[in-house]
C-alpha cells in the first residue's frame, strides 16, 4: 500500500528560523528521494529563481500517522550546484563533526518552551489579561492550580519515544505554562537532528491541544524566568578526567569566544541573560561548580567524580541546535586537541 513521508526542513525566517513540512505519498517499496519546494515562500529564494532542493538526511517512524509512514528531516541545497543553502546550518555541524569526531563529542540539550493561548498570546496558566501568583511552586509542580498543558507534554513525549528520538526527560518549569524536554546525550549532528524533529512533534502536539508553542527567549517581561536551551557537553577526554573538563570551560572564556558564541546562541539573548533568574549577565563570563548564576556550570557530581561534562547555560530556547553544537565542538575540541 502507498505510504506517506512527511518532508521536514528549516526555513529562512528572520531572526529565528522555523520548521516547515509537506507530505509526499510514495508507492509501496519506493524510498523517499530528493525533493524540492518554493523557496520564495519561505524566505529562502526569490520568485524568479525559486526552487530549493530537499535532501533527506534523517528519517524515523511517523508516530502521528503510524503504520509504514515516516518523518524525513532534510537539508536544503542550492539547485545550481547542490551545495548547502545559506540557511542550511546542519552543514556547519557536519563540518565540526568531520574535524573533531575522533574526540567523540556528546550533547544533551534542555529545550525549554512556553505554551500560549493562540487567541490572546498569553501563556497557558496565566489568567486572561492578568498574572498568576509569583514564581516558586510551578517548577516540577503537581496539581491543577499550578499545572497547565501536561496532556500536551505526555503526547509529545510518547511521540518522541515512538519515533526513536533520544529524549531523556521532561519537567514543568519555573514560569507557569513553561516546560522542558531534554534530548541526548548524542553527537554534534544527531543532537540537532533529534531536537529539530522533537520541535516538529511539539508543534504538532500543540495543534491537537489548541495551544501554540513558543520558543521565544523571554516571552514574559519582568519577574518571570526566560526560556533557555542549556547545553550539556562532553568529549571522551572530559568523560575521563577533570583537567579536560576545566580546559573546556576555560576555552569558552578565552578572548573573543564569549562574543562569538553569544552571536550564535539565539536572538534576544541580552533580554534573557540579565544576571537574574538563574543566569549570568550576557557581558560577563564565569564558570563554577553547581553555580546556576554562572555562564557555564560544572555539575556537582562531575566535580565529585572528577570527570563528566559541562553545562553551557547561555543558549536561548530559540537557538539553532546545529549552530550551538558546532560552536561548542569547534571551541572546546580545538582546546582539547
Ligand atoms: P539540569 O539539572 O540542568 O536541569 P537536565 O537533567 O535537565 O539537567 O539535563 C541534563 C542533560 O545532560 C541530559 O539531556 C543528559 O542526557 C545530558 N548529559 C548527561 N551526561 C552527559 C555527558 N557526559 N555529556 C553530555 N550530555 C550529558
Ligand atoms: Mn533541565
Ligand atoms: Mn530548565
Ligand atoms: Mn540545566
Amino acid at each position: 500500500m502507498a505510504y506517506r513521508a512527511e518532508y521536514i526542513w528549516i526555513d529562512g525566517t528572520e531572526p529565528t528560523a522555523e520548521v516547515r513540512s509537506k507530505t509526499k505519498v510514495l508507492a509501496d517499496g519506493d524510498d523517499p528521494g530528493i525533493w524540492g519546494f518554493d523557496g520564495s515562500s519561505t524566505n529562502q529564494a526569490t520568485g524568479d529563481n525559486s526552487d530549493v532542493v530537499l535532501e533527506p538526511v534523517f528519517q524515523c517512524p511517523d508516530p502521528i500517522r503510524g503504520g509504514d509512514n515516516i518523518l524525513v528531516l532534510c537539508e536544503t541545497l542550492l539547485t545550481a550546484d547542490m551545495s548547502p543553502h545559506p540557511t542550511n546550518t546542519r552543514a556547519g555541524a557536519r563540518a565540526a563533526m568531520d574535524q573533531y569526531g575522533s574526540q567523540e563529542p556528546w550533547f544533551g540539550l534542555e529545550q525549554e518552551y512556553t505554551m500560549l493561548d493562540p487567541a490572546t498570546g498569553w501563556p497557558a496558566g496565566f489568567p486572561a489579561g492578568g498574572f498568576p501568583a509569583p514564581q516558586g511552586p510551578y517548577y516540577c509542580g503537581v496539581g491543577a492550580v499550578k499545572i497547565r498543558g501536561r496532556d500536551l507534554v505526555e503526547q509529545h513525549t510518547t511521540w518522541c519515544i515512538e519515533a526513536g528520538l533520544a529524549i531523556s526527560g521532561t519537567n514543568a518549569e519555573v514560569m507557569p505554562g513553561q516546560w522542558e524536554f531534554q534530548i541526548g546525550p548524542v553527537d554534534t549532528v544527531t543532537v540537532g537532528d533529534h531536537l529539530w524533529m522533537a520541535r516538529y512533534l511539539l508543534y504538532r502536539a500543540g495543534e491537537l491541544s489548541g495551544l501554540e508553542i513558543s520558543i521565544e527567549a523571554k516571552p514574559m517581561k519582568g519577574d518571570w524566568n526566560g526560556a533557555g536551551m542549556h547545553t550539556n557537553f562532553s568529549t571522551n577526554a572530559m568523560r575521563e578526567n577533570y583537567d579536560a573538563v576545566e580546559t573546556a570551560a576555560q576555552a569558552l572564556g578565552a578572548a573573543g569566544k564569549p562574543e562569538e558564541h553569544l552571536a550564535g546562541y539565539g536572538v534576544g539573548i541580552e533580554e534573557r541573560l540579565t544576571g537574574e533568574h538563574e543566569t549570568q549577565r550576557f557581558d560577563q563570563f564565569s564558570y563554577g561548580v553547581s553555580d546556576r548564576g554562572a555562564s557555564v556550570r560544572i555539575p556537582w557530581q562531575v566535580a565529585r567524580d572528577g570527570k563528566g561534562y559541562i553545562e553551557d547555560r547561555r543558549p536561548n530556547a530559540n537557538a539553532d541546535p546545529y549552530v550551538v553544537a558546532a560552536l561548542l565542538t569547534n571551541t572546546c575540541c580545538a582546546a582539547l586537541a
